[in-house]
């Protein structure tokens, strides 16, 4: 047994896990399929500390139909921070309430 087979135990999928990625880019991709567009990723302004600058979250805009359902299909995927103002905010798998600033579009972290 030779030892670079020891560095080896990490699959690409279990380390994108690890840093929320598959999780976010499984919702990023059920965004798109929805008809939705990405807005914002790592781009753009956003606050302090937010998760865009972590690769942790995306923005995607639609009709209000359109973020509603992604709303309600992402609320039970126990997502890090879930905004839309009209259905309500949720962070660290709490109810929050609308936050304001996102009339407009809908934010997810994970
Ligand atoms: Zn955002």
């Amino acid at each position: 047994m030779s030892n670079s087979t020891e560095f080896e135990t990490i699959s690409d999928e279990q380390l994108a896990t690890a840093v929320g990625g598959s999780q976010l880019s499984d919702a990023m991709a059920q965004a798109r399929s929805m008809g939705l567009r990405i807005t914002s990723t790592t781009g753009g302004r956003h606050a302090p500390r937010s998760y865009h600058y972590q690769g942790r979250a995306f923005d995607a805009a639609g009709s209000h139909a359109q973020m509603s359902a992604l709303y309600r299909a992402l609320q039970g995927t126990n997502p890090t921070e879930l905004f839309y103002d009209p259905m309500g905010g949720i962070k660290h798998g709490r109810q929050i309430g609308a936050i304001g600033g996102h009339r407009d579009h809908i934010h997810v972290a994970y």
